[in-house]
Formats: structure tokens, C-alpha cells, sequence
């Protein structure tokens, strides 16, 4: 029940890198056989939860030049048919070159997926690349760096519903596969930015994350339970070790049960190694990760860890306040509730806070709201002509400062991405721009273009 990933773009710009990331110390390698060009490579690849076969288009450094273009060629045409997806390689620090146009002709005309990866992001040197990148017409950029490991998570979140649909073609010879927890994914495998080209029906990655007691087992039993009451038993509901998908009133949602993810873990007696990290791996995974709070202790240091941690990974973030049946006054709680989660998470401001009951089912409409529309806004992409009148306005507001007497010049705004909202602003001296106009911008971002609650990054950029 897999599927097979080529690696393809010109040479240099990293593809062994990431094939080598991927692989791990798994690589099958095909020996160097007489007779045999080895200018393909495969190995087995593991990215969390998903297992595929990777080919990397290697083996191009030592060709002459005038022989390159052509070889290049057959090799490349030849790892794209024998793949189901096509990851696209180029360099964002040099940005595309015309070899880069060759490969992108080569993989409008043959291949049925292709993600599109900007390598060596790492790093604002990277932002004009990752820019052109959208000019391919290849969809939105994933913005990578093979050497750090970043970018990895939205590959993931690219592979996740074209693997699915893959394993659905393949269920029939295999029927059920239980999924192990990836020991090698850790925090820096995957992290960062980014997006993806609207896939039809790519369920929303939630992951539910609490202390625990906090009741995310019963949460998400709940979530299954009534899901059954409506399609009849186990129906819509697939599961592994560490999610499941349920179509939650409607929405397909994959669920990352860390509760679920320390039961597997007991059994291969790693507990004490994953219980720390669960919560932290879900967060890699999810597009919107529910806080999961026991309504009698709220907002322990545990609890503010995490949320923090969602933030700067840049996910949107929903508070929901559990076990609100055995609340006696409720306004009162809901008032303290709403005062510390200002006072303690500034930088989650305006994210949902919703009240439930995990146990009676109470609010779980509410909760399933608030994921969704948490995801919309993470999803969110402003017209680059609307964003540069709102700067304007800005501007004439509230003028930028003038270190040492020069005017800090704001030329040009423009959202370079989503998930989470992303933008550039050109401008004169970026290095003299003080924090507290760069906040001033993204409150004013927040406000005007009505997206409370997402992460929201803001790069400052000189003109070169
Ligand atoms: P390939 O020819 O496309 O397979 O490219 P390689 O994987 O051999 O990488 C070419 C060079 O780019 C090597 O020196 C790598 O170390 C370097 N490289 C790969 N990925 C990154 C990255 O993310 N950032 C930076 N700065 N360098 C990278
Ligand atoms: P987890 O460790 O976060 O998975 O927490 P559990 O789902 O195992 O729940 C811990 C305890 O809290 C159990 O005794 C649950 O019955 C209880 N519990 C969970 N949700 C609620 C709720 O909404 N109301 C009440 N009163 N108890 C709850």
C-alpha cells in the first residue's frame, strides 16, 4: 500500500540531500552491476507515518556537457514514469535558471502530481527564489532546506492525501497495515512554512493536546462515538497507531490521538522517551491543534508550553476548556478563563476559546466550528493589490520611524504564503525597524483582514 516518489531537478540542487533525509540509514542501494548504469537510485522512505519508495535522478555530476541536456533528459523522463508523484526540485538561492524551465516542460506534459520544493530556504538569501518558484505555474512552493531538515512537515502534509488515495487503490491485496511510530522524526525534521495546492477533500490534520487526565481519549471517543450514531457502526472511520479519519458533522478530519500514540508506545516499552515528545510530534503533524484544558486546572505551565510551542511552529491553535459539566458558575469561569489566556498567551490573541464537555458531548458542535473556521484563516490569502492600499493607510496613519534622522521606507507588501499567512515587506533599512512597528503592522494585518487567532510572520526585506 504504497506509492512511489521521484526526485527530479538539475544537479546541485539538492536532491540527494533529501533523498539520503528520507532514506535514512534504510537505503537499499542496487549495486553497481556491469552493464547497469546506476543512475537511478531507490530506496525505501519514511516520512512520520507514511512509507514509500523514493527515486533520486543521482548520477548526473560526471556527464560532459554537451551530452547533459539529453541524458538529463531521458533520465528525468524516465524516473517520472516509473513514479506516482514527482517532487520538483530547485534551488532558491540561486533561483530558477533555464534548466529549471527545461524540467518543469518535462513534468507539465508526463507527470500526474507534482509538489514543487524551493531547496536551501533556509534563511532569508531564499526569499526572491521561493518567490519566483510560484512563476513555474507548478502550484505554491514548499519551502525547503534538505540539509536542515526543514520543509519536511509539508511535504508530509503534500504526500498525506495522495497517499490515501493510493492506499485506497491498493487496499484490496492488503488489508490491514499497523502503522509504527517513527523514532527518527524528531524537532528538527520537520518544521516551517509553507502550503500546498488545494487538494479536493484532504482531510484537516487536528491534533489534540493536553496534560494528561485532560480527557483527549474521551474526546476524541466522543468524536467517533457520535459519528457512529450517525453512519452506523465503524463506518467513515479508519484508524492507526496515531490517527484516525472520521468525517466530524461533515468535514473530513484526521485526528492525531497522542493519547493513542502512548498506548502504542507502552507496548514497545519506549514510554518514557514518547511521552515527553507526543504532544511535540502532533504538533508537527497538525494543521490546527486543539489545547486540550481541564476546566479545574487551566492553564498549567504544561499546558502553556505547547500552546506556545503551536505558535511558533506556526499552527493554528484552538483552547478548548474540558470537563465544563461539573463547572458550577460558569460565567464567573468563563470570564477568569478569558483574562488569563489573554494575560498568559499574548501570542495567540483572538485564537477560539470554546467550552466542552468531552464527557456529555456538550459544545463538541462548537469545538468542530472553531477547527474550522481556525483552518480557514490559517489558509487565508490576501490579493497583493489589497494588502498594498491597507499598507498605504497604514503608512499615512501611523508613519514609520526615522533612525537617525532617515525615514524608513515601506515600498511594497505582499503574501509570499499561507498556513500560516506569510508576507513580505520591501522596504529601505530593515535591519533599523524597530519591534514595535513591525508589531504595529501585524495587529493591523490581524485586525483589517480579519485573522485572529493564526501565527502571522511577517519578513521585513531590503531592496537589493
Ligand atoms: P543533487 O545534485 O541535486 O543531488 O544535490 P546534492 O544533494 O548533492 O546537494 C548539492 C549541494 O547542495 C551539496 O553541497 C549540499 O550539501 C548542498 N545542499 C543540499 N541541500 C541544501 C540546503 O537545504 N541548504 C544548503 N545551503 N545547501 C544544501
Ligand atoms: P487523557 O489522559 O487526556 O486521555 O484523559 P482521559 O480521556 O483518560 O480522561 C481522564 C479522566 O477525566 C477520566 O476519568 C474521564 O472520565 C474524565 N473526563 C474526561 N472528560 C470529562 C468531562 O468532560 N467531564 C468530566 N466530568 N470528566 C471527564
Amino acid at each position: 500500500m504504497s506509492f512511489t516518489l521521484a526526485i527530479v531537478g538539475r544537479p546541485n540542487v539538492g536532491k540527494s540531500t533529501l533523498f539520503n533525509r528520507l532514506v535514512g540509514q534504510r537505503l537499499a542501494l542496487v549495486d553497481n552491476q556491469p552493464g547497469v548504469t546506476r543512475d537511478l537510485r531507490e530506496g525505501a522512505a519514511r516520512l512520520g507515518d507514511l512509507r514509500f519508495t523514493v527515486i533520486d535522478t543521482a548520477g548526473l555530476e560526471n556527464v560532459t556537457d554537451d551530452s547533459l541536456q539529453g541524458r538529463m533528459r531521458r533520465l528525468t523522463e524516465r524516473a517520472v514514469d516509473m513514479a506516482d508523484i514527482c517532487l520538483f526540485m530547485i534551488d532558491a538561492r540561486t533561483g530558477l535558471t533555464a534548466t529549471d524551465q527545461v524540467f518543469a516542460d518535462i513534468l507539465r506534459k508526463r507527470s500526474a502530481h507534482v509538489i514543487l520544493a524551493a531547496n536551501k530556504a533556509e534563511g532569508a538569501a531564499a526569499d526572491a527564489g521561493v518567490l519566483e518558484a510560484y512563476s513555474l505555474g507548478l502550484g505554491e512552493p514548499i519551502r525547503m532546506s534538505a540539509e536542515h531538515g526543514e520543509g519536511l512537515n509539508d511535504l508530509y502534509a503534500q504526500l498525506m492525501p495522495l497517499a490515501d488515495d493510493f492506499a485506497e487503490r491498493a487496499r484490496a491485496d492488503a488489508p490491514e497495515t499497523d502503522v509504527t511510530i517513527d523514532e527518527d522524526i524528531d524537532a528538527d525534521e520537520a518544521i516551517d512554512e509553507n502550503a500546498h495546492r488545494p487538494t479536493e477533500a484532504r482531510p484537516l490534520q487536528v491534533a489534540v493536546v493536553g496534560r494528561p487526565n485532560a480527557g483527549k481519549s474521551t474526546l476524541i471517543n466522543q468524536i467517533i462515538g457520535e459519528e457512529r450514531l450517525l453512519t452506523g457502526p465503524e463506518a467513515g472511520i479508519t484508524r492507526d497507531a496515531i490517527s484516525l479519519q472520521v468525517n466530524w458533522d461533515g468535514v473530513p478530519m484526521r485526528l492525531f490521538d497522542t493519547a493513542g500514540m502512548r498506548r502504542k508506545a507502552k507496548v514497545q516499552e519506549k514510554l518514557e522517551k514518547l511521552s515527553v515528545s507526543d504532544g511535540l510530534r502532533a504538533v508537527k503533524f497538525a494543521e490546527v491543534v486543539v489545547v486540550l484544558l481541564d476546566a479545574a486546572i487551566p492553564f498549567e505551565q504544561q499546558d502553556l508550553r505547547i500552546a506556545d510551542l503551536a505558535e511558533r511552529e506556526g499552527r493554528a491553535v484552538v483552547i478548548a476548556v474540558n470537563k465544563w459539566d461539573i463547572e458550577e458558575d460558569r460565567q464567573q469561569k468563563l470570564r477568569d478563563l478569558r483574562e488569563a489566556f489573554e494575560r498568559l498567551l499574548p501570542q495567540l490573541r483572538g485564537a477560539p476559546l470554546v467550552t466542552v464537555s468531552a464527557k456529555t458531548g456538550r459544545g463538541l458542535d462548537r469545538l468542530q466550528a472553531a477547527i474550522s473556521r481556525a483552518h480557514d484563516i490559517w489558509n487565508r490569502r490576501v490579493p497583493t493589490a489589497a494588502l498594498n492600499r491597507w499598507l498605504n493607510g497604514m503608512l499615512e496613519q501611523h508613519p514609520p520611524p526615522a533612525p537617525q534622522g532617515r525615514r524608513i521606507k515601506l515600498r511594497y507588501i505582499t503574501q509570499v504564503k499561507t498556513r500560516p499567512p506569510g508576507f513580505v515587506v520591501m522596504c529601505s533599512h530593515p535591519d533599523k525597524m524597530p519591534a514595535s512597528y513591525t508589531r504595529y503592522l501585524v495587529n493591523g494585518l490581524r485586525e483589517d483582514f480579519d485573522m485572529p487567532g493564526t501565527p502571522i510572520r511577517l519578513h521585513l526585506r531590503g531592496q537589493s
